[in-house]
């Protein structure tokens, strides 16, 4: 591919105007945003819409997360480089490459194998060699590999998972959509010295987090 086919002045102008004007403020998260090819995770068809302000279908029934929200769930997990991320639901696998961009080590978990199976070749194909997958119901988090630096949820809860809450470090971060199946509260939850810590970061809309400690099918 040449410059030109790269779709890096998309990307410039997704940041520009998407990301700083909303507040995104980490330099990290946007020189990832900047860095990473967004339109390789979505199907050909729709590589040309792959930097506009939405979510856009994966197959399956679920969906790439809108761009700004992305970045404000990435800047929330305060990723200085040396933290171990667990990430529940893959799905096109893009969120993953910005975690695994600003992180040491991401274990990604999957419920829809081949929703995994498809993220990890491209992931791969981009050479990134520091993430694990799994298919497996993430409500239940990735035992092996806890504690956790930081948790983060891309599928909408009904309530905080437990094993996710008991998989985070001390000083660990987690932020998770809970809501009811239709709209949600941006969550983000500190552990303190074994107790947690509540913010809200505001309003959104995720497709639904399916499991054991999720909604039920
Ligand atoms: N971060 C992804 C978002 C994908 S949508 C991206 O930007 O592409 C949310 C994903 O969560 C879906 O792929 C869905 O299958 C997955 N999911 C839902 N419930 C899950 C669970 N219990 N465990 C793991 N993944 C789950």
């Amino acid at each position: 591919m040449t410059s030109n086919h790269d779709y890096r002045f998309a990307r410039e102008k997704m940041v520009k105007t998407q990301l700083i004007p909303r507040g995104i403020k980490d330099p990290g998260v946007l020189a990832a945003m900047r860095d990473v090819r967004r339109d390789l995770f979505v199907e050909e068809s729709l590589a040309g819409e792959a930097y506009n302000d939405h979510p856009l279908p994966i197959g399956h029934n679920q969906t790439i997360s809108q761009p700004y929200i992305v970045a404000l769930m990435t800047e929330a997990l305060e990723l200085k480089g040396d933290e171990k991320v667990l990430e529940i639901g893959t799905g096109s696998g893009y969120q993953t490459a910005i975690l695994a961009s600003l992180a040491h080590k991401v274990c990604t978990v999957e419920r829809i194998r081949a929703l995994m199976v498809k993220a990890r070749k491209v992931l791969s194909d981009l050479n990134y060699r520091n993430i694990l997958f799994k298919a497996f119901d993430g409500t239940l988090g990735w035992e092996e590999y806890a504690p956790y630096d930081a948790i983060i949820v891309t599928a909408g809860a009904p309530s905080l998972p437990e094993p996710l809450l008991n998989q985070l470090a001390d000083d660990g971060r987690l932020v998770i959509p809970v809501g009811n199946k239709y709209s949600q509260e941006l969550v983000k939850v500190i552990k303190k010295r074994g107790s947690f810590v509540h913010e809200n970061l505001g309003g959104c809309r995720f497709v639904n987090l399916v499991g054991v400690h999720g909604w039920k099918e």
